[in-house]
C-alpha cells in the first residue's frame, strides 16, 4: 500500500502542467535579489564573461566552431545531422550518400572569413574533418568553398568518409572524457583537470531489452569499483564523498521499461539494481547521482530515490543523490520534498540543480498529446527565475541539501556565489566540454567545480552528442552568447528576474498552449497517464466503469433499416453554422465521457488504455474539424468572378441519407469520424456500426443527440452486414455511403450500388493496407525499433494502418533485429483495462483462428524472429501474442493479416527502388514507413512510393485529424482522406446560382461605379 502523499508531494503533483503566470508569479519574488546584491551578481558575472571573452581571442577553438555552425544556419544543422548519424553507419556506401547529401546542401561558403577563429578558419576546418589523413595543398587550405566543393563531388571517396569520419570523431571528442572509464580517469589526473573534480557517466541512452539494461548496469558496477581504486581528488571535504569523484547514473538504462504504465514492475525490478550499485558506491565512498530525464519520469525516479535513500544501508552516507530540472514547473515542490526526506532521515542530499537538457521534446510531446498546458516553462529567463528560486531554497537548507549548481552561466554562478552563506559547502557542476574557461576563472576564485564526464564509445555518444550541439548550438542558450561577441555583455549577464518581471505575458506568446495548438479549431484533450492528478480519476471511473454490467443492444433486422431511411429522408437538416455548434458541443461530451468510453473500449474491444484515449481523442477531433469545415464552406455560398451585371455563388449542400458503416477495429473514432463528416456536409446519417462493438456506436449516438444531433437525422441500425448492411446500401433512398473495412466487403458494396436503378451515389471506402517501413542503415536502431513496436503490435496490430513488413537494409538488421526481439520480449498481454497492459486480446474467435493459421503457415516457411510472452494469459482466451517472422522474400506475403504478426525481410542497399516497387506491387496504397538519415533517400522513395500516408523517422500509426489527413489508394481505398480538408466535399452536392442582375432595368452597379 502506497503512503498517502506528504504536502509537497501533493503540490508538486498538482503542478504538472501549472500555469505559468501563476507558477513565475510564486517565484520571482523568491529568486529577485536586494537592489545592492543584484549589482554585485551585475558585476561578477560580466568581469567572468569579460575573461571569458578576452580568453576565447586567444584560443579560439571548438566553442568558436560550433558557434559559427550554429543552429541558426543550415550548415549548422547539416553539421549536426551529419554529426548525429555518420559514425554509426555500418557501411561504406551509405555512410558516402549521407556524407553528399549533406554537404551538398549548405551554403558553406559564406562561413570563410567571418570568424578568425583558428577552428572557423577554412584551413583548420580541413584540417579538423581530415585529421592527418589527407593533406591539403595550399590552394584547398585557404578556400574552404573550394575544398568543400572538392569534397562534396569526391564523397564517394573513401578517405573523406574516413576524414569526416575523423572529424566528427574530434567533435565527440570534445564532449567525451574518455572512450573507457581507465581512459577517463587518466585524463582527469592531466593538468587540465587538475582543478575540478568528476562526476563520470557511462554514455549510452535508455535501454530497451533486458539484455542492454544488464549491460548498463554491469557497466556502472564495473565503473564504480574504478572509480573507487582511484583516489586522486579532494580528502579535503567533510564528508570525503562530497569532494571525491562519483558517478552518475540514468535510470533508462537500468531498465527496459522504465515508465510509469510499468510502476509496479519498475519498483520491484529496478529498485533492487540501484540499490545494489549505491551499496557498492557507498562501500568506495564513490558519490551517486541519478541523472533527470523527461518530465513523465520524474515521479517515478523520487520513488525509486525515497525507497534507495531509506534503506538502512545508506543510513549515515551523503554521498546520495539526485538531478533537479529548474525548467519544470514541479522543481520547487521536488526540493521542497526532498528537503522534508533529508530531514526525516537525518542525512543530507547531494542535489544536482539543473535547468534542463529536453524541453523541445518536452514542448513537443505536450502538443502531440494535448495537455492542459507545459511542463515546461516556455520563456529562458521563466527557466533562470526557476533556477534561481530553487537555488535559494537549496542553500536556504543547508541542514538537508549539498548543493550542486550545473550550470554555465555566468549570472547564475554569480548569484549562486552572492546568496551562498560562508563556510557551507557546495560545488559548481560543468560538463566536459563545456563553459571550460568560465571555471576555470570560477576555480581560480576559490570554488569547487565538478566536471560531469561522459566516459563511453562513439558510436554510444551520438544522443548525447545532439544533446549538446543543440545546446551550443541554440541562440537562447548561454554558451551560445558568451562566445558571441556582437551581444553586448550587458545583455549577456541580465538579470532575468528583471526580464521575467518586464515581460507582457508569462508564457510564451510564441508557443500556443497545446490546445490552441490549431489556430482554427480547438486541440482535442489528453493528458499523460505519469500526471497523476490528470489520470487517477480517470483510472478511477474506468476501473467503476469496468465493473459495470454492460447494456445490451439489439440486432435491428432489414425492416428496421429501411424505416431508418424512410425518418432520414425526411429529416430537416439544420443550417451550417448550428451544425457546426452541435459537433462542437458533441466534442465536448466525448472528452466530458472520455472514461467511460475508455472502459468501454477496453470491453467490447480489448483496446489498451491509451489507445482508448487515443480514440477519445480522435473522436472529438473529427468533431471539431468538420465542424469548422463545415463553417468554412457550408455556411455561405462562395461568390465566384464572373461578367458584370450578374452574380454567380456555388454553395454546398447535403445530399440525402448518407450511409455509414464502421468497423470494430476503432469503434468510437472512425463510427464518429463518418457521422459527423456526414452530418457537418448536410446529411442525416443511418449508422451500422460493426457487429462486434455495438455499444460504444449506441453510446457514441446518445451523446450526439445529446449534443443535439436531431433523432430523425442520425438514426443507430445495429445489426449483420449480410441483411441490415445489404437492405441500406440496396435502398434507394440511400443517397451515399461512407465504409472503412475491407477491400472486400467494400467490393461487395460498390456491387451493390452499381446494381442500383435510380442515381449513382458517392461511395466512399477506406480499406486495409499491407504497410512495410523501410529502414536503411543511417537510422538509429533503437529508434527505429520503438516505432516498430508501436507500428506493428499497439492495438494488437489491429489497425489498418499497422506495420505488416520491415524491410531491413541488411546490414542494420542483426542489431535491428537483436533490439526488436528484446523489446517485443518486455510487452505485457493482459487486461486491457489496466495500465500495465501494453496488447489486449484480439477482437473475437475468428479473428483469432485466422492469425492461427497465419502463424502456423510461417512457422513452415519462414524464421520466427521472437514472441512476446504470453504467461498468465488465461487458457481460450483472445490473446494472440506478438511476434516477429523473418521472410526470405516479399513474395512470402500478399495480404493484409490483420493481428500483431510482424514480418522482416532484409534488403542490400543498392536495392532500396525495388523494394519500393515490390511493396507498390501488392496493389495495396495505405501507410509506409521510411527510417534514413538521408534525405536524398527519403526523397527517392517518396516519389515512387505508391501510399496515402508516408511517415518519414517515425512511427506509422495514428494518424492526427487536420494534421496527417488518412486513407489510401488502390486496394486501401477510394478517398478522400477522413480528417483531410477534401473529405465533406465528397459528401455534399454542388449547385450554382447565376443571377442576372442587369434583367430589370440595366447594370445599375456598373453605371453607379463608371467615372
Ligand atoms: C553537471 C551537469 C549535469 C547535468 N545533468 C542533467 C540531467 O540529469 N538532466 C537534464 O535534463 N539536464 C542535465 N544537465 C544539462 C543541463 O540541463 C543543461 O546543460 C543546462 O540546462 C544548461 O543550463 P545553463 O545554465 O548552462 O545554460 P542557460 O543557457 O542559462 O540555460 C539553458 C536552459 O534554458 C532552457 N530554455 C531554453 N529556451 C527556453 C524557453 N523558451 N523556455 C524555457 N526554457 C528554455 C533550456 O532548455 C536549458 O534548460 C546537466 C548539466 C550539467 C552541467
Amino acid at each position: 500500500m502506497d503512503q498517502p502523499l506528504s504536502t509537497p508531494r501533493a503540490r508538486m503533483r498538482a503542478s504538472y502542467l501549472r500555469d505559468e503566470t501563476e507558477a513565475l508569479a510564486a517565484l520571482i519574488d523568491e529568486a529577485r535579489l536586494a537592489p545592492d546584491a543584484a549589482q554585485r551578481v551585475e558585476r561578477r558575472a560580466r568581469e567572468l564573461v569579460e575573461k571569458v571573452r578576452s580568453q576565447q581571442k586567444a584560443v579560439a577553438g571548438m566553442q568558436s566552431f560550433l558557434r559559427e555552425y550554429d543552429l541558426s544556419s543550415q550548415e549548422g544543422v547539416l553539421l549536426m545531422c551529419v554529426a548525429e548519424a555518420l559514425l554509426r553507419i555500418p557501411d561504406a556506401a551509405t555512410a558516402d550518400r549521407l556524407i553528399r547529401d549533406k554537404l551538398s546542401q549548405g551554403d558553406w561558403e559564406k562561413h570563410v572569413g567571418k570568424n578568425r577563429s583558428l577552428l572557423v578558419n577554412a584551413g583548420t576546418w580541413g584540417m579538423m574533418l581530415t585529421g592527418k589523413l589527407v593533406s591539403l595543398d595550399a590552394e584547398s587550405a585557404d578556400n574552404a568553398g573550394t575544398w568543400l566543393g572538392r569534397l562534396a563531388a569526391r564523397a564517394g571517396e573513401p578517405v573523406v568518409r574516413l576524414a569526416l569520419r575523423q572529424g566528427m570523431k574530434l567533435m565527440a571528442e570534445q564532449f567525451v572524457m574518455g572512450r573507457t572509464i581507465q581512459d577517463a580517469l587518466e585524463r582527469s589526473r592531466s593538468a587540465e583537470h587538475a582543478a575540478y573534480r568528476h562526476s563520470y557517466d557511462m554514455l549510452g541512452e535508455a535501454a530497451f531489452t533486458a539484455a542492454d539494461a544488464g549491460r548498463y548496469f554491469t557497466a556502472y558496477e564495473r565503473a564504480i569499483d574504478a572509480i573507487a581504486a582511484h583516489r586522486m581528488e579532494g580528502a579535503a571535504t567533510t564528508p570525503p564523498v562530497f569532494g571525491r569523484p562519483g558517478i552518475s547514473i540514468k535510470l533508462s538504462a537500468l531498465h527496459p521499461r522504465y515508465e510509469y504504465a510499468q510502476r509496479e514492475r519498475v519498483m520491484a525490478e529496478l529498485v533492487p539494481r540501484v540499490q545494489s550499485l549505491v551499496e557498492r558506491a557507498r562501500r568506495g565512498d564513490v558519490g551517486v547521482t541519478l541523472d533527470a530525464e523527461e518530465a513523465d519520469r520524474l515521479e517515478l525516479s523520487l520513488d525509486i530515490f525515497e525507497r534507495v535513500f531509506a534503506s538502512p544501508a545508506l543510513h549515515g552516507w551523503e554521498g546520495f543523490g539526485l538531478a533537479v530540472q529548474a525548467y519544470q514547473k514541479r522543481a520547487p515542490f521536488v526540493i521542497e520534498w526532498l528537503a522534508e526526506l533529508a530531514r526525516r532521515h537525518g542525512q543530507r542530499i547531494m542535489v544536482r540543480l539543473v535547468k534542463g537538457a529536453y524541453w523541445d521534446s518536452e514542448v513537443k510531446r505536450a502538443q502531440m498529446q494535448g495537455l492542459a498546458g507545459y511542463p515546461v516553462f516556455t520563456r529562458k529567463p521563466n527557466t533562470d527565475v526557476s533556477y534561481l528560486a530553487c537555488a535559494r531554497r537549496i542553500i536556504e537548507a543547508g541542514d538537508a541539501f549539498y548543493g550542486q549548481f550545473a550550470t554555465h552561466n555566468a549570472h547564475t554562478v554569480a548569484t549562486v556565489i552572492e546568496r551562498m552563506p560562508p563556510g557551507q559547502p557546495f560545488e559548481f557542476q560543468r560538463l566536459h566540454g563545456m563553459g571550460d574557461d568560465l571555471y576555470d576563472e570560477v576555480t581560480r576564485l576559490g570554488y569547487a567545480c565538478r566536471v560531469y564526464a561522459p566516459v563511453g564509445s562513439h558510436e554510444d555518444l551520438l544522443p548525447y552528442l545532439v544533446r549538446r550541439l543543440l545546446e551550443n548550438g541554440a541562440n537562447t542558450s548561454f554558451v551560445n552568447r558568451i562566445a558571441d561577441e556582437s551581444i553586448p555583455v550587458e545583455s549577456v549577464v541580465a538579470d532575468p528576474v528583471a526580464i521575467a518581471a518586464a515581460n507582457a505575458t508569462a508564457a510564451n506568446p510564441r508557443i500556443p498552449l497545446p490546445r490552441q495548438l490549431y489556430g482554427d479549431r480547438v486541440n482535442s484533450a489528453g493528458f499523460v497517464f505519469a500526471d497523476e492528478a490528470a489520470s487517477a480519476p480517470v483510472l478511477a471511473k474506468v476501473a467503476a466503469f469496468a465493473s459495470q454490467p454492460l447494456d445490451v443492444v439489439r440486432d435491428a433486422g432489414a425492416d428496421d433499416a429501411r424505416r431508418a431511411l424512410e425518418t432520414a429522408s425526411k429529416a430537416v437538416i439544420a443550417p451550417a453554422r448550428d451544425r457546426a455548434g452541435i459537433l462542437e458541443r458533441a466534442a465536448d461530451l466525448i472528452e466530458a465521457n472520455g472514461a467511460e468510453l475508455m472502459a468501454l473500449l477496453a470491453r467490447e474491444a480489448g483496446k489498451a488504455l491509451p489507445d482508448g484515449l487515443g480514440e477519445v481523442r480522435e473522436a472529438a477531433d473529427f468533431c471539431r474539424y468538420y465542424a469548422m469545415l463545415a463553417r468554412r464552406h457550408f455556411a455561405e455560398p462562395e461568390e465566384l468572378v464572373g461578367p458584370t451585371g450578374e452574380t454567380n455563388r456555388l454553395m454546398l449542400s447535403g445530399r440525402g441519407p448518407f450511409v455509414c458503416i464502421s468497423p470494430w477495429n476503432f469503434p468510437l473514432a472512425i463510427f464518429v469520424g463518418q457521422v459527423s463528416a456526414a452530418f457537418a456536409a448536410g446529411n442525416a446519417v443511418v449508422a451500422k456500426p460493426a457487429e462486434q462493438t455495438p455499444l460504444i456506436a449506441a453510446r457514441a449516438v446518445q451523446l450526439l443527440h445529446e449534443a443535439g444531433v436531431p433523432a430523425s437525422a442520425l438514426a443507430l441500425v445495429p445489426g449483420p452486414g449480410e441483411t441490415v448492411g445489404a437492405a441500406l446500401v440496396a435502398d434507394p433512398r440511400t443517397a451515399g455511403v461512407a465504409f472503412t473495412g475491407s477491400t472486400a466487403t467494400a467490393r461487395a458494396i460498390n456491387r451493390a450500388l452499381a446494381a442500383r436503378d435510380g442515381p449513382i451515389v458517392p461511395f466512399i471506402a477506406e480499406t486495409g493496407g499491407l504497410n512495410a517501413m523501410l529502414v536503411d542503415s543511417s537510422a538509429l536502431p533503437e529508434q527505429v525499433v520503438s516505432d516498430v513496436i508501436a507500428s506493428a503490435f499497439n492495438s494488437a496490430g489491429q489497425r489498418c494502418s499497422a506495420l505488416r513488413i520491415l524491410c531491413l537494409q541488411e546490414e542494420i538488421a542483426p542489431r535491428v533485429i537483436e533490439i526488436l526481439c528484446g523489446a517485443t520480449a518486455e510487452l505485457r498481454l493482459g487486461d486491457p483495462a489496466r495500465l500495465e497492459t501494453d496488447v489486449g486480446p484480439v477482437i473475437d474467435r475468428e479473428a483469432l483462428a485466422m492469425l492461427e493459421e497465419h502463424a502456423a503457415k510461417m512457422d513452415r516457411e519462414a524464421k520466427l524472429l521472437c514472441k512476446a510472452p504470453a504467461e498468465g494469459v488465461p487458457a481460450g482466451s483472445l490473446f494472440f501474442a506478438p511476434r516477429a517472422y523473418e521472410i526470405a522474400s516479399l513474395d512470402a506475403i500478399d495480404r493484409e493479416v490483420f493481428g500483431p504478426i510482424l514480418h522482416v525481410v532484409r534488403f542490400a542497399g543498392a536495392d532500396l527502388e525495388k523494394v519500393v516497387d515490390l511493396v507498390n506491387a501488392k496493389g495495396y496504397g495505405l501507410t509506409m514507413g521510411v527510417h534514413s538519415r538521408i534525405e536524398e533517400t527519403v526523397e527517392r522513395v517518396r516519389v515512387r512510393a505508391c501510399a496515402g500516408n508516408l511517415y518519414v523517422n517515425r512511427n506509422m500509426i495514428g494518424a492526427t485529424v487536420g494534421v496527417q489527413p488518412f486513407g489510401g489508394e488502390g486496394l486501401s481505398g477510394t478517398g478522400p482522406k477522413a480528417g483531410g480538408p477534401h473529405y465533406l466535399f465528397r459528401f455534399a452536392t454542388e449547385r450554382t446560382v447565376t443571377v442576372n442582375t442587369a434583367a430589370a432595368g440595366g447594370n445599375a452597379s456598373l453605371i453607379a461605379s463608371s467615372e
